[in-house]
């Protein structure tokens, strides 16, 4: 009996529009729970995860994990199975006490700094370095791109304690729920993985929009959805995942600004006072 009194029902945000079928409606996360277990292991002893809302500009210690009733139980699992597992294994995963980053973090650090620092390559601190996901055979881009979707996604609703929702057209949050199911990768658009190789980055912007362009971070990765036609047939043609991954020194230094900066300038509330922001010195 106890465990029905907190039970919701109602129509899944994913499979429901195709089934119509009322379920139980599980408690779904916003951010992967794991997030939070890797934010907390690497955080420093006696300090809090602190949270600024996009309403106030306060920062306060985070209370309880962001969740709301959105999912059946087939399409959480669905979600976990499809990305966000792979997800927390592969990016997120950091062996804290052995100060390794995670294993894509490596593998991406490894190959694009070499491409980037070789000789006559011509990169240097102000260009770009953009390569498709069907070079890096090692990392499951496919699942990547699943989880990346699956954050944007949820963005769209409303609900999500302390969180905007991101504006994004009907007909694109529409694609977004039919690619999740199992349907086509996004006509037109490509997910874009900015890995963050100068700076140590300890935190998690929401998804919202960054120069009119869906975009979140958590710890070293920054997602991007880009509208970018050419670049899409380009991965279609292949058969490759719709991902990039890139190296954009100024991008991935203007979201360490950013998110350091909203935490300087804004009010520290009671329950964040003993915790300081401190990463690595500029
Ligand atoms: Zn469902």
């Amino acid at each position: 009996m106890a465990n029905q009194i907190d039970e919701v029902m109602g129509l899944c945000a994913l499979c429901g529009p195709d089934n119509g079928q009322t379920r139980v409606l599980r408690q779904s996360h916003f951010l992967p729970k794991s997030v939070y277990r890797y934010l907390n292991l690497s955080k420093s002893e006696n300090t809090k995860l602190l949270l600024r809302t996009s309403k106030k500009n306060r920062v306060f210690s985070m209370g309880k994990q962001i969740v709301q009733a959105l999912l059946c139980d087939t399409c959480e699992g669905l979600m976990s199975v499809r990305g966000e597992d792979y997800y927390s294994k592969m990016m997120l995963r950091v062996d804290v006490k052995n100060k390794m980053p995670s294993p894509a973090y490596k593998i991406l650090k490894e190959s694009l700094m070499h491409l980037w620092k070789t000789p006559g390559n011509g990169y240097g601190p102000n260009m770009i370095l953009s390569i498709g996901s069907n070079l890096f055979r090692a990392i499951d881009s496919r699942q990547l791109y699943h989880f990346v979707i699956g954050m944007f996604w949820k963005s769209t609703f409303d609900n999500w304690e302390h969180c905007s929702v991101m504006p994004l057209e009907a007909s694109l949050i529409e694609g977004m729920r039919k690619f999740l199911l199992g349907g086509d990768s996004l006509a037109g658009y490509i997910v874009r993985i900015v890995p963050s190789f100068w700076r140590e980055k300890h935190g998690v912007v929401f998804p919202g929009l960054l120069k009119r362009q869906p975009f979140f971070s958590i710890q070293q990765f920054d997602f991007y959805l880009e509208n970018d036609e050419r670049q899409f047939n380009r991965a279609i043609s292949i058969d490759a995942v719709p991902l990039f991954y890139t190296i954009d020194s100024m991008r991935s230094e203007s979201t360490f600004q950013g998110m350091s900066g909203i935490y300087k300038n804004a009010k520290q509330t009671k329950s964040a006072e003993e915790t300081q922001l401190s990463w690595p010195a500029e």
